[in-house]
């Protein structure tokens, strides 16, 4: 056992016993613990702080009932939580997901990455998640309108613009960012940027609906550039149907790549030669209906396969999972790498589970962890703060040519990090980048931090 292997056990033995049974937090947290434990050692000041352990406590989980009545006049019962995780280097910020599969567990890991994520984009901004378990999946309009609207009576209590600023994240987009705030501007009575993702007429910033889509697809032509590749002609197979997916796919296909599949929880979507963009926005128009993608059109040249996954398609070049976290199980890795794909980058967060991401690691591929390759969105909710403090609106031509140099900054000091005419090993480098950012904050703010 190496002694960065060992410094990785002795932090997890203590971690496990505060945080038994929750999987996804372990395991994001034993991920970033094996780059950057040896690093903490060997600054006496950092260690001293014990920072990454204190990473992994959050400053707090607020947890509260979501009662809201239905459209038969019954009141369901959800439950709705904030984990604000640290604020070491800016206010709270990191979204909201509605999804039956949200726990403190799934939120802990999604408020630590999101700390890592947030310092990598070079933005003054801490690190949170939250949502609730309510499924929004066969409601109505109504059901969720009054669903958020319940959710942010307990909720605003917690934020503000100086204090914690949530924004979307799965099934929570520009619309039900509209209810949240229009019940935070009630409840508090102010008007200002508490949220972001807000739609345009209300403060919301350009491009921020594209921007984890795009930003991830910069990231990967940055590193496609770096060795001396680019998208053009490119396979991609991407799994996914929503924002993150449909964004990357629009902006690969216009960028001369193949979209060869996007995917949801009924099958995957094949498209040999590359995907329309009418085809794209149908699957976007899908989910925003609220329905599956089992039944294509016929005029869009589609084929459904309801039995495969996006990994097992023949031949690509490029995996990029936008969908949700563990997606990629070890089968599915190896897939990825007999189609002979030589990069995978991560829309959604931590998609690979730990098996997945070893084998990728063994077998070479380029790797962008999500912290990295995903940050397009928060960066641009970074973005979008300021635009609500200074009261004024950028462009959207500004918002992208920002959103591409914020990617490209992200890839360099991923590379700086990495030392010169070394591989790079991004997931490293950036968890250690990340690291460094944080726990100077935390160290100078002594222990109340
Ligand atoms: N939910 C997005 C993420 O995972 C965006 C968060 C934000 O804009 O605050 O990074």
């Amino acid at each position: 056992m190496t002694g960065q292997e060992q410094l990785t056990d002795n932090l997890m033995e203590r971690v496990e016993a505060r945080n038994a049974g929750q999987t996804e937090f372990l395991q994001a947290v034993r991920d970033v613990a094996r780059d950057v434990m040896a690093v903490e050692k060997n600054n006496a000041r950092w260690s001293h702080a014990k920072v990454l352990e204190r990473l992994t406590e959050p400053d707090r989980v607020i947890g509260f009932r979501v009662a809201w009545m239905d459209d038969h006049g019954d009141v369901q019962i959800n439950r709705g939580w904030r984990v604000q995780t640290s604020n070491a280097i800016g206010p709270y910020k990191g979204g909201l997901r509605f999804h039956p599969s949200v726990n403190p567990s799934v939120l802990k890991f999604l408020g630590f990455e999101q700390v890592f994520k947030n310092a990598l984009t070079g933005l003054p901004l801490g690190g949170a998640k939250g949502g609730s378990d309510f499924d929004p999946n066969g409601r109505s309009d109504a059901e969720i309108m009054r669903f958020c609207q319940a959710f942010m009576l307990e909720l605003a209590r917690y934020i503000g613009p100086d204090v914690d600023v949530p924004a979307g994240d799965i099934n929570v987009g520009t619309r039900e960012i509209g209810w949240l705030f229009g019940t935070y501007k009630k409840v508090s009575g102010a008007s200002h940027g508490a949220l972001t993702g807000k739609g345009h007429s209300f403060g919301g910033s350009a491009m921020r609906v594209e921007a984890t889509g795009y930003g991830l697809i910069y990231f990967v032509q940055a590193m496609l550039a770096q060795s001396g590749s680019a998208l053009d002609g490119k396979r991609v197979v991407i799994s996914g149907k929503g924002n993150v997916a449909t964004h990357a796919a629009e902006k690969a296909t216009c960028e001369g790549a193949k979209v060869v599949c996007l995917s949801d929880t009924s099958g995957v979507l094949h498209a040999p030669d590359g995907m329309s963009h009418d085809a794209i926005t149908w699957v976007r128009d899908r989910k925003a209906q609220g329905a599956d993608i089992s039944d294509p059109p016929k005029a869009l040249d589609l084929s459904f396969d309801a039995g495969s996954t996006p990994w097992s398609v023949a031949e690509h070049d490029i995996a990029l999972p936008c969908a949700t976290q563990n997606e990629v199980d070890a089968k599915a890795a190896k897939d990825i790498c007999a189609a002979g794909a030589t990069l995978l980058a991560e829309g959604a967060n931590m998609p690979l589970q730990s098996k997945a991401l070893e084998h990728i690691r063994t077998e070479g591929l380029m790797y962008a962890p999500g912290k990295a390759s995903n940050a397009g969105g928060v960066a641009i909710s970074g973005l979008e703060m300021s635009q609500n403090a200074h009261r004024r609106f950028n462009s959207a031509e500004e918002i992208d040519a920002e959103l591409k140099s914020l990617m490209g900054d992200i890839h360099a000091r991923l590379l700086e990090e990495a030392g010169v005419g070394k591989t790079i090993d991004y997931a490293r480098s950036a968890n250690i980048a990340a690291y460094r950012r944080v726990a100077d904050a935390v160290t100078a703010l002594g222990t109340a931090a």
